[in-house]
């Protein structure tokens, strides 16, 4: 595992130690596991140029020579899973059966990336004269900025720069702070892969606003993607305007659940923990709020709370540990406080709600009960292990409680009913919708949001046009 622990910022092929540097701590124990270079505005500017020379020769070569590095890559990221996981969980907090679940899932990005990118093909219309034709060719942007957040460290930045890399694009990545170790680490591997100096830059930093201000001003920057809140979501499109630069927005998304009087108790309970306590409660697309039809209520509930109380919270390391902590401190306190105003407004606490005797950044699996629309437990993303539960009794009163949000990413729907699955799901406003399943992400499908959540979609056979251009070109002089 050392041989991938990196601590240094990646610019132009080259590991760059700096002075400054910043300490990157395991949740679980507080522990300082690492000290890390910490870039800030001249280490971006000189990733980007980088980057910059990097493109003609990376977009000119063949895109099955492309697709062959990234193969590579793939492989070199999945005999190395094991290391890259316990390095996942040091520093995220995740138990290591999820972290290793991540490592899987981010080098999937890369393997159906290095498959894709032998498709980047065009089109020949048939134009209104018969001199000429047109044709719609695919070419990549150039340099694609990209910043990504702490609770999927590996997954978050293979799901971007493997398409832009397929594409023919070059990158600049900033991490997040609190896990850079993940992201270098796989960085490493893309190197030893044979992808070229200048090609794949990673600049780790503390001053993410600066960071962001150089890669949002630089005029080399064609592209920034961003996964993270959407509250730095719209600070970041609004630095994009001046420069119409690209952008795909990953932002915030606040789930609902919804389970029907029809529906399965037992799938619905299994799909609702996995959608709520995976990672601690901390992915954009966890159940935020459950609402549940009141005829089906007490037996959901009576089912819930078992499965909760069953939970085996602890540091990601240990044998058995199901939930590990939250990120930080800090964010357990928010949560906390949070809880504690929704009781203070009517609010039960049915389970949890204390802060953990396991350590500062753990919080117990929590649900809540009596829950109103107007708390922000409900309107806003909790990013925490807490399940607050509203009940309802038209499927109407449902489908206008689920859409009464600005975030738009991910709905899922608990029935029996094939009729329902049909209208439910078509009258949601949600870019993604599971239907008796929560685990519905995969490399294959468009992952991403509407409304405030965002806008571009990463995987799938449609993410890699988010890092091309079309281009027509028109053939005349054929008479
Ligand atoms: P965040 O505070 O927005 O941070 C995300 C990234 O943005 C980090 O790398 C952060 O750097 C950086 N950043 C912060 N302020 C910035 C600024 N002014 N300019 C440029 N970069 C800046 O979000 P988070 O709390 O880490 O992540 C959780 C959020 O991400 C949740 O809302 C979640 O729903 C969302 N998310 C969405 C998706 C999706 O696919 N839609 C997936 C995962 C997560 P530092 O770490 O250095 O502060």
């Amino acid at each position: 595992m050392h041989e991938l622990r990196k601590t240094e910022a990646l610019i132009d092929g080259v590991w760059c130690a700096l002075d400054r540097r910043f300490a990157v701590t395991n949740p679980a124990t507080e522990d300082v596991i690492a000290q890390v270079s910490d870039c800030g505005v001249a280490e971006t500017e000189q990733a980007i140029d980088a980057a910059q020379r990097a493109w003609p020769a990376w977009s000119a070569l063949s895109s099955l020579a492309r697709s062959d590095v990234l193969w590579r890559w793939y492989e070199l990221v999945v005999a190395n899973q094991s290391a890259l996981a316990q390095l996942l969980t040091q520093e995220q907090g995740k138990p290591l059966a999820e972290a290793l679940g991540e490592v899987l899932y981010g080098a999937s990005y890369i393997r159906w990336f290095a498959e894709e990118a032998r498709r980047l093909d065009g089109d020949v219309l048939s134009l209104p004269q018969s001199d000429r034709r047109g044709l719609v060719i695919r070419q990549s942007l150039g340099v694609v900025a990209a910043i990504t957040p702490w609770n999927f460290p590996i997954a978050m930045f293979a799901r971007k720069v493997a398409p832009a890399l397929a594409a023919g694009c070059t990158v600049v990545l900033k991490p997040a702070a609190e896990t850079p170790l993940s992201a270098l680490a796989v960085a490493e591997l893309a190197l030893r892969a044979g992808v070229p100096k200048g090609v794949f830059n990673v600049v780790t930093g503390t001053d993410a606003p600066a960071i962001g201000q150089a890669m949002t001003s630089h005029p080399a920057v064609k592209k920034l993607t961003f996964t993270g809140s959407t509250k730095v979501g719209r600070l970041l499109l609004r630095q994009c305007a001046d420069a119409i630069k690209r952008t795909s927005m990953e932002l915030g998304g606040n789930a609902p659940l919804l389970v029907f009087e029809d529906a399965d108790v037992d799938l619905a309970v299994a799909g609702t923990m996995a959608a709520k306590f995976r990672n601690a409660g901390q992915t954009c697309i966890c159940a935020n709020r459950i609402l549940v039809h009141e005829a089906i209520y007490p037996r959901f509930l009576q089912a819930l709370t078992r499965a909760v109380d069953a939970l085996q919270q602890g540091a990601g390391e240990q044998e058995g540990v199901t939930i590990g902590p939250m990120i930080s401190a800090a964010a357990v306190q928010t949560t906390h406080e949070r809880v504690a105003e929704a009781v203070t407004q009517g609010a039960i606490v049915h389970r949890g709600g204390f802060v953990s005797p396991l350590g500062e950044s753990f919080y117990p699996p929590t649900i809540l009960l009596h829950v109103q629309p107007s708390m922000r437990v409900w309107r806003e993303e909790l990013f925490a292990p807490v399940l607050p539960i509203m009940t309802f009794t038209t499927d109407e009163q449902a489908i206008a409680l689920a859409n009464d949000t600005e975030a738009g990413l991910a709905a899922y729907v608990f029935t029996e009913s094939r009729h329902r699955c049909w209208q439910v799901s078509e009258a949601l406003q949600f870019g993604m919708v599971g239907v008796n399943e929560t685990a519905i992400s995969s490399e294959v499908i468009p992952f991403g949001g509407i409304k405030a959540s965002g806008s571009g979609r990463e995987g799938s056979k449609y993410g890699l046009a988010d890092y091309t251009e079309l281009k027509y070109i028109c053939m005349g002089g054929l008479s």
